[in-house]
């Protein structure tokens, strides 16, 4: 902080708490002292009952847990069905969580003025998601399944609505074991394809010009993504940025209403999963191989993200679509369009009609390589 940066971020911000989710807990002095004080502070008097416990002021976890006799390897399944694991998780996260704050106040005092504040949070992992409201952004790595091709995007899709529903800005990269197939097939196509959608779904996805790979046949390694392919790209984003900030989701990928806003505890992360989740929301889908991500700003402007996500992993390729008609109904953006600009990665922009039937608004894309943003308008 004494060297003047704007911010501060946090590296495996979860510390002990990772221990615990991972082998079942820490249980130095400091985490036993410090959970018997949460236990006296916090916990309702039944589930103490549950565990066999008199009173908290004398308890001690590592006993307890010793007393299981769970065998070591598996701590963290033998504890799993336990009256306090729960308990004791959320003990963990909150200290993470608080830590994460307390480490924020003194970059500010250090500083003497605001700086942004960080963590590596791993997107759609909701033990992840305890330390984000204190923060002023997110990034972490995001599974991809990228030896799946195109078949598990649905994971990035759920992590990128998870930080919308959280209302922080999330910069996201893949998984090491995804960079490894990445440099091991040259699938550079495939990236193209997963920063398309992280911007279609308002967030982020760092530039890989040098990302850590890991696999266990080829060991750790450096993926360099090679500035002829992504330089453009990125140039596009940057160019269209008035299309892409300050906007939120409509239609099936909207933020659900009366989320919890603070995810302290299992029940609540519970239920901002459940809130996510219900109706199993996925993309719009066109054509065969598209998916449509509608969203609005404040000041009326509506636009409709369309990824190709044809990806074929045997040659690498995004096949282009030809002729693509995307249907949307018109109660999405709550009024009707006549005209719309298209901006395509790779084209110039062009303006195409739009047909309003029936309450479904079309519009036709001659061609659709990687990526198109379709801006609405009243007029012509
Ligand atoms: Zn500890």
């Amino acid at each position: 902080m004494m060297g003047n940066p704007s911010g501060l971020h946090i590296d495996s911000h979860l510390g002990t708490a990772e221990a615990a989710l991972s082998s079942g807990g820490c249980f130095c002095d400091f985490c036993m002292r410090a959970f018997r004080e949460h236990l006296s502070a916090k916990t309702r008097p039944e589930l103490l009952a549950a565990a066999g416990i008199a009173s908290p002021d004398a308890f001690d976890f590592r006993k307890y847990v010793k007393n299981l006799n769970i065998p070591r390897d598996a701590v963290n399944n033998g504890l799993s069905g336990q009256p306090l694991y729960q308990e004791f998780m959320d003990f963990q996260l909150v200290r993470a969580a608080d830590n994460v704050a307390s480490l924020g106040r003194i970059a500010q005092e250090i500083a003497d003025r605001p700086v942004t504040l960080s963590i590596n949070a791993c997107l759609p992992h909701l033990e992840h998601i305890v330390a984000a409201p204190q923060c002023t952004y997110l990034l972490g790595e995001v599974e991809h399944g990228a030896a799946a091709g195109n078949k598990n995007l649905h994971v990035p899709v759920k992590a990128y609505l998870m930080a919308e529903a959280i209302g922080r800005p999330l910069a996201a990269t893949a998984s090491m074991a995804d960079w490894a197939f990445v440099k091991d097939n040259n699938a550079d196509r495939l990236v193209c394809l997963w920063i398309a959608l992280a911007y279609a779904c308002g967030q982020r996805f760092m530039v890989p010009n040098r990302v850590r790979c890991f696999s266990k046949e080829t060991g750790p390694a450096w993926y360099c993504g090679p500035s002829s392919t992504f330089t453009p790209l990125y140039a596009f984003i940057k160019k269209h940025a008035s299309l892409l900030n300050d906007f939120f989701p409509v239609g099936p990928l909207s933020v659900p209403e009366c989320l919890p806003s603070s995810f302290e505890t299992h029940e609540k992360r519970q239920r901002f999963a459940h809130a996510l989740e219900k109706g199993n929301p996925s993309p719009i889908q066109a054509g065969d191989g598209a998916w449509v991500f509608p969203r609005c700003r404040k000041d009326g402007l509506n636009v409709a993200h369309v990824v190709n996500i044809a990806y074929e992993a045997q040659t690498g390729k995004i096949q282009p679509q030809t002729g693509l008609t995307i249907t949307l109904p018109e109660s999405l953006y709550k009024r009707n369009f006549d005209t719309a600009t298209v901006y395509a990665y790779g084209c110039e922009p062009v303006k195409v009609p739009v047909t309003n039937i029936e309450g479904t608004m079309s519009i036709t894309l001659q061609e659709l390589r990687l990526w198109s943003i379709i801006a609405f308008e009243y007029w012509q």
